[in-house]
């Protein structure tokens, strides 16, 4: 059973590129992309902690599970 997944969404244009997320992922996940803003390293290894969210001076990052991990959270009424 494959375990939740993260992703990012990462508003670029207000990335200023300053690295705080970069320093502060607890797992090192997080790399800069190619204009610089981050991307990560590995979805599996991301704890979906939000540090890299919440640290951003700028709300550049928003951290959610992927549709996978939705999926395997879906609700049992009945
Ligand atoms: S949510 Fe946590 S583990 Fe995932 S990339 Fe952000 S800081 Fe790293
Ligand atoms: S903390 Fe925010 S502004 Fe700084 S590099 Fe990361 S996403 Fe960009």
């Amino acid at each position: 059973m494959s375990k939740a997944k993260f992703n990012l969404k990462v508003y670029s244009e207000r990335c200023k590129d300053c690295g705080i997320c970069f320093e502060f992922c607890p797992k090192n996940n997080l790399q800069p992309s190619k204009d610089g803003s981050p991307e990560m390293i590995d979805p599996e290894a991301c704890t979906g902690c939000k540090l890299c969210e919440y640290l951003c001076p700028d709300f550049a990052i928003q951290v959610y599970k992927d549709e996978e991990g939705k999926k395997e959270q879906k609700e049992t009424t009945e």
